[in-house]
């Protein structure tokens, strides 16, 4: 009987680990380095207080290049990056870890369609300051141009101003916005730019290849907080590419132990 019984429990966890991807072992589940950055991004109130450290910052640099005569000619502008930038998607990587899932464009477009995701703390407060200050917003994103419909619902739900397809440059060929950031410059004097990738700011940025792009960083230090406004995303970004680079297609362990051979410890100080 006692025999029966422990095949019957054996079975069932067996049965549990094969319906739960979360159960399987660490190295099997491609989302594991997720679930620290996702926790921190949703439950740490740091994370939170620097999403308003950073908005009040662009409130101060906005306020200041106000006060500065400038030219009349154009009116201006602050261009925002949408994704953990004004917008919270950490429920989309939570779905990831849950579902044990890599990332795929089929899944993000199953959330994207959903509109639901929330306003990041102080952006929206921020963006209609800005707006009663005559300054118009534009936004700026990697998601793609199908996206848009249901970008704007989103944006427009929570009552962000200019939610409209006139201030909205989506991707369309490159991932690289200089050129949209171009097309916005040529009849609009901007005077901030916020995101979380260093890409959102400026294209040299985007070139990590030396020294994961800190000299290039260096080199700009003086922007930060002023006309470039940075916002924490620990959860993903371009900076992933220059951990995981590899010669050949990675697996999820193999990912893994590139990430832990990237970490500073005491030998590489
Ligand atoms: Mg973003």
């Amino acid at each position: 009987m006692r025999k029966i019984f422990f095949a019957i429990l054996i079975a069932s966890g067996l049965f549990a680990c094969q319906q739960n991807p979360a159960n399987k072992k660490d190295s099997q589940n491609p989302n594991e380095h997720l679930v620290m950055a996702t926790l921190w991004y949703q439950r740490a109130s740091e994370c939170r207080a620097l999403y308003y450290q950073a908005f009040n910052a662009a409130k101060l640099s906005l306020d200041k290049q106000l006060a500065i005569p400038s030219d009349k000619s154009k009116p201006k502008a602050v261009v925002v990056d949408i994704d953990e930038t004004v917008l919270d998607n950490s429920p989309f990587e939570t779905n990831s870890i849950r579902r044990g899932k890599s990332y795929s464009s089929a899944a993000w477009k199953e959330w994207t369609d959903m509109a639901k995701a929330q306003a990041t703390p102080g952006a929206l407060e921020f963006l209609k300051y800005a707006e009663s200050k005559g300054v118009e917003t534009f936004y700026i994103s990697n998601r793609d141009t199908t996206a848009t419909k249901k970008t704007l619902q989103n944006l427009k739900e929570l009552g962000f101003p200019f939610a409209d397809e006139a201030h909205i440059l989506l991707k369309t060929n490159t991932s690289v916005k200089t050129v949209r950031r171009n097309k916005v410059s040529e009849t609009h004097d901007i005077l901030i730019l916020a995101g979380d990738n260093v890409g959102d700011f400026d294209e040299i940025l985007e070139d990590r290849s030396e020294n994961y792009g800190f000299g290039k960083v260096d080199s700009m230090k003086d922007l930060f907080g002023g006309k470039f406004i940075v916002l924490p995303n620990p959860m993903y970004g371009s900076w992933e590419r220059q951990i995981l680079k590899s010669d050949k297609k990675l697996n999820a362990d193999e990912k893994e132990k590139l990430r832990v051979k990237r970490l500073v410890g005491y030998e590489e100080i």
